[in-house]
């Protein structure tokens, strides 16, 4: 879907949420909606138009990104721009203006409140865009689709990287290193090297602590590709693994698996996390897992739907969504194993195409 037929989607929203216009300040938002991928600007889509307002920094940028909307380069910040130009209509009809609560800080809110004039009433709105942004369309997918591949053809060289001494930073460098050359635009956040006992914090982010000797290392990444992330997580094992964290590991794959089996349209996220935690229960270790199954992923790392106990959301065709479980016993060790998922009618399509066996170096 283009541009514009993003826009129209919207706005078929307005009637159910009682808008007139929605001002769209959030910039994956934005980029979303209009193709702008600079750092300032505010969209407002009106049910007759769209206009986009940014500062002078952006001229040239938006004249080639900004696609379907009217584009307003002033000196103000944009929502101020915004506030001036509602002002300046000659229609003086009562507007019900949605502004996006979860990225409206309440100062900004004030400020816009104050600048508006009185039959503009901006009201704090639940995510509308977001909830479009859940549903990829086949361009979505397949860049998407090029991100993962990237990423994944990255995870050889990260298992040469990986020897005992070597510090996670450097294994991270090494890896950001290599997205850089290939390409890619960025990391989708910062890459997770996790070894030894540090493999039981799921947040482990890179350390200066070298790889030891044995135990495993999660290692958690992703790259950002045509405004796309991608998202993986393999746990190897330096040296050789003993049975006890062979059987873990082994536990923990079932638990991943269980969780991509369970995918399909119609079913909740909170089925799916419900088939993974259900498996580690079994085996004793669902105390153990402590975060959610799995998120969506898109333009930004962490979209809808969310996967875990409670999120009744049904899954649609077109969405993409990691499974990765993990488990972790604080002091001794974790795993954590990940993919991203398509959501098909008939089931889903495990876009990750690196293996998941446990690999030992
Ligand atoms: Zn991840
Ligand atoms: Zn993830």
């Amino acid at each position: 879907m283009d541009f514009k037929g993003r826009q129209a989607q919207l706005r078929t929203l307005f009637d159910t949420h009682r808008l007139d216009a929605l001002l769209v300040s959030h910039l994956p938002n934005i980029r979303y909606l209009c193709g702008f991928t600079g750092s300032a600007g505010a969209l407002l889509v009106t049910q007759a138009e769209s206009r986009f307002f940014t500062d002078g920094r952006y001229t040239e940028q938006s004249r080639k990104e900004v696609v379907g909307a009217k584009i307003a380069v002033g000196k103000k910040g944009p929502l101020a721009a915004v506030a001036d130009w509602l002002g300046s209509r000659r229609s003086r009809a009562s507007c019900r203006l949605g502004v996006e609560a979860e990225h409206l800080s309440a100062a900004s809110h004030a400020r816009l409140k104050a600048s508006l004039p009185g039959y503009v009433r901006p009201r704090p709105m639940p995510p509308i865009v977001e909830l479009l942004r859940t549903v990829k369309d086949p361009e979505e997918v397949e860049k998407i689709r090029a991100a993962v591949l990237l990423g994944s053809s990255l995870f050889d060289q990260l298992v040469e990287v990986i020897r005992p001494g070597v510090l996670e930073l450097e294994v991270a460098a090494e890896l950001e290193y290599a997205a850089s050359k290939a390409g890619a635009e960025g990391m989708s956040f910062p890459t997770i090297i996790a070894a030894g006992e540090r493999s039981a914090l799921p947040h482990g982010r890179a350390s200066t602590q070298p790889i030891p000797a044995s135990g495993f290392v999660v290692c958690d990444f992703g790259v950002i590709l045509g405004g796309y992330c991608s998202d993986m997580t393999r746990t190897l094992y330096v040296g050789r693994p003993p049975t006890e964290a062979r059987r873990f590991y082994d536990t923990v794959l079932s638990a991943q698996q269980a969780a991509v089996e369970m995918v399909a349209a119609g079913r909740s996220a909170e089925q799916v996390d419900g088939a993974a935690r259900k498996l580690l229960q079994k085996n004793g270790l669902a105390k153990f897992f402590t975060h959610s199954t799995g998120h969506g992923v898109g333009l930004e790392i962490h979209e809808g739907p969310r996967l875990a106990a409670g999120q009744k959301e049904t899954l649609h065709p077109g969405m993409v969504i990691t499974a990765e479980p993990g488990a972790y016993i604080p002091g001794k060790w974790g795993v954590r194993i990940e993919d991203m998922v398509l959501v098909t009618d008939s089931g889903c399509d495990v876009l990750t195409p690196t293996r998941k066996d446990l690999i030992a170096i």
